[in-house]
């Protein structure tokens, strides 16, 4: 076991980083956070910035010198970074699991491998894939392998030809073509899972999305009138049958699709998920102090939900006086938020506002669930 006052290294400064610095700071631990932007987030919390580039390997000696143990907050790290730190100190999660979730090829491949229930796709390297991927699988959704996020890097696409024109405006980056999908709605489960393969698991969320963003998270999912115990459940138990998979230790996110009743696994994150930052205000233990458990060591925490909880995100737009990313910059009214019962405010500490960034979120918990959907959706019409 890793014990307090140890210090722990983060890789990525933003704020599912900054949320684990507190969850760390309140355990008793330091925090060294590696991240090339002065501002970020975690990085303004942390015992110690690095700001240095992923692959900076000046920086990951003093990481590695300095740091009992590290973890990330963001899929797009270098595999080789991890497995370099690898070399010196425990990392979780590791560099194999995370090459898996970083590309959505190795992913959806590993997804079909395991014969674990996913939409119909296909793997797009070259115009000739295109070409000559199956008829049914439009109309679709062109997705670039890597570094997308937020719904950017995709397409939609209506016929072969509109994803021929996608794929050449991606400049012909690897992707993968998926079929669209009429969905009934989404949910995702965020669970941790210990080096003896120990996997305790939030109840699944039910998410909304506007613009391909996440908008609103409503946990349990059950508390949404359109979601069965038996979807929740099976989602639960899919996403920890893909953690064994995957040997993985940390926190995990896992975004499924439900369609027609049936779940398809949508995609994972190898870090916490934004669908589980009401863990914070609604769990006994939030998805960061079981992140900083699994990279230490500790037994995993017990993560009871006791209310529920309606999550909203407040993204870049807000700031602008049109809520659209124009007219004067000025901060919001947060009295607004802070006089509704039951809300919770996080605020990022970013830098600047820019429309679709991830500001801040507040999480509104309570014991009837139409209810706190009520106040949620109320104060995020209050807001802007
Ligand atoms: P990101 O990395 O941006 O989260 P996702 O693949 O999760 O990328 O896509 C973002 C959102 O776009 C999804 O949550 C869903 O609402 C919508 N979407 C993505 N792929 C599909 C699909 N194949 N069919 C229907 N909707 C989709
Ligand atoms: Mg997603």
């Amino acid at each position: 076991m890793i014990l307090p006052p140890a210090t722990l290294g983060m890789l990525g400064g933003g704020q599912l980083g900054r949320f684990f610095v507190s969850a760390a700071h309140e355990m008793g631990y330091k925090v060294w956070v590696l991240d090339p932007d002065p501002h970020s987030p975690a990085g303004l919390l942390a015992d110690h910035h690095l700001v240095a580039a992923y692959d900076d390997y000046v920086a990951l000696d003093a990481m590695a010198a300095e740091c009992a143990a590290v973890t990330t907050e963001f899929e797009n790290v270098p595999a080789d970074t991890l497995d370099y730190l690898a070399k010196f100190i425990p990392v979780h999660p590791s560099a194999s699991a995370v090459a898996v979730c970083q590309n959505r090829i190795a992913e959806k491949s590993f997804l079909a491998e395991n014969e674990v229930p996913h939409g119909p796709f296909a793997i797009i390297r070259c115009e000739d894939d295109l070409r000559g991927a199956a008829d049914e699988l439009f109309p679709a959704v062109l997705k670039i392998a890597r570094f997308g996020y937020d719904g950017k890097g995709q397409a939609r696409v209506a016929s072969r030809d509109e994803a021929l024109a996608a794929f050449q405006h991606f400049k012909g980056e690897p992707c993968v073509l998926e079929k669209m999908l009429k969905l009934d709605y989404e949910v995702s489960v965020v669970l941790a899972r210990d080096e003896a393969g120990t996997v305790c698991c939030f109840a699944a969320g039910e998410n909304r999305h506007r613009n391909g963003i996440l908008d609103i998270t409503v946990a349990p999912a059950q508390a949404s009138p359109f979601v069965t115990e038996a979807v929740q459940l099976r989602a639960q138990d899919i996403a920890e049958r893909l953690a064994g998979k995957l040997g993985y230790i940390g926190t995990l996110g896992v975004e499924f699709f439900v369609c027609g009743g049936e779940l398809f696994v949508n995609e994972m994150a190898p870090r916490p998920h934004n669908s589980g930052h009401h863990t914070i205000d609604a769990c006994d233990a939030s998805q960061y102090e079981q992140q900083v458990r699994a990279l230490c060591g500790l037994p995993l925490a017990l993560p009871r939900q006791h209310s529920i909880a309606v999550m909203v995100n407040l993204l870049g737009e807000l700031w602008y006086e049109d809520f659209k990313g124009h007219g004067s910059y000025r901060e919001p009214d947060w009295s607004v938020l802070h006089a509704v019962p039951g809300l919770r405010l996080h605020l990022y500490g970013k830098h600047h506002a820019r429309p679709g960034r991830k500001m801040g979120h507040f999480t509104v918990t309570g014991d009837n669930g139409d209810q706190v959907l009520a106040l949620a959706l109320q104060a995020r019409a209050a807001i802007g």
